[in-house]
């Protein structure tokens, strides 16, 4: 069996979980193979993308700052890199072209209870921020057939785009989502939603006595609506706790980082991860979290 060799782009990577990931997922798999951290700048990353090929890689997730810029230099995107606007998995091809996909999108929706993902279709959903992991996960609430949308932003002229990319995303899928955008700060009792995704880096570490709604606000949800924070540094933000308080289901971003994750080497490996390795990932991620998390 070839040598597989596997990693990561960024700037900085210093706390990204990935390689750990990627490290278990081969010793569970029985595979011989690593995965390294390539800090790189902006400028460096087209050359350096023709070197990786040369030396054998496999393939590279991304991630901040180079997700938007490293999609000019791909030969091909996958329809969820294009509909998501971003690129966090690199595929390089025997044939020496390079694959830009994105699994933020599946990492997301394989993340969900499948009780919640049978909802959706009934389910008006409020989004909070509007930024590269808001547009995933509207991808995949869009393709899931999600009834409705509503972004609560700052400033919702800056995110008019994201609603009309929306548009576009609901016509490749054939789904009638209703998506809305409506400004923080006017943010109506949430009475009407059956679920609520904070993809705001509000609340994450070293700002975790912040949350990006007040307990108050969160007690106009409704019995049995869920609250998703994308965040999992910490693993239970103030937002979860006070949710938990009502008695909701919280759920943090944890499990959307394992999926992404098998997602990409699901694509660099053409083939399943078996379910069986799901929960010793998980327990592996959740633990170095522990460590780190205060
Ligand atoms: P991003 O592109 O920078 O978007 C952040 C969004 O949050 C923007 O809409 C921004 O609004 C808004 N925002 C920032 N500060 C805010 C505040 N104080 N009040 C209200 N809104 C605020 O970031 P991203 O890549 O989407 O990541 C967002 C979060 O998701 C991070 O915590 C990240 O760690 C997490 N994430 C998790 C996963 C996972 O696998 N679990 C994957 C991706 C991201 P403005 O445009 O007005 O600044």
């Amino acid at each position: 069996m070839s040598y597989l060799k596997l990693g990561i782009i960024g700037q900085p990577l210093t706390h990204s979980l990935s390689p750990l990931l990627h490290a278990q997922l081969m010793h569970l798999l029985n595979l011989e193979g690593e995965y390294r951290k390539y800090e790189l700048p902006s400028e460096a990353v087209a050359a350096s993308l023709r070197e990786f090929f040369q030396q054998g890689l496999r393939g590279l997730n991304v991630t901040i700052p180079h997700k938007v810029t490293v999609m000019s230099q791909m030969d091909s995107l996958s329809l969820e890199a294009q509909l998501a606007g971003a690129v966090n998995t690199i595929i390089f091809e025997p044939d020496g072209t390079l694959r830009g996909h994105n699994t933020d999108i599946a990492g997301f929706i394989r993340s969900l209870p499948s009780a919640v993902v049978d909802r959706l279709p009934e389910s008006d959903l409020l989004i909070l921020g509007a930024g590269g992991s808001a547009r995933a996960v509207m991808t995949g609430l869009i393709e899931a057939e999600t009834a409705s949308i509503t972004f609560a932003v700052r400033d919702p002229m800056k995110a008019i785009s994201l609603t009309s990319d929306g548009e576009v995303i609901k016509q490749t899928y054939g789904s009638k989502t209703q998506i809305r955008l409506i400004s923080l700060d006017s943010l109506p009792s949430l009475e009407t939603f059956q679920g609520l995704v904070n993809t705001t880096p509000v609340g994450m570490w070293p700002n975790e006595a912040q949350s990006p709604l007040s307990p108050i606000q969160l007690e106009t949800l409704p019995a049995g609506a869920f609250v998703y924070d994308l965040i999992y540094r910490p693993l239970e933000t103030q937002l979860m706790q006070a949710a938990r308080s009502l008695s909701l289901d919280a759920f943090n971003g944890l499990d959307m980082l394992l999926y992404q994750g098998v997602c990409a080497f699901e694509c660099w490996q053409d083939q399943e991860v078996p379910q069986s390795l799901i929960e010793p990932l998980r327990a592996q991620l959740h633990q170095a979290l522990k460590q780190v998390a205060p």
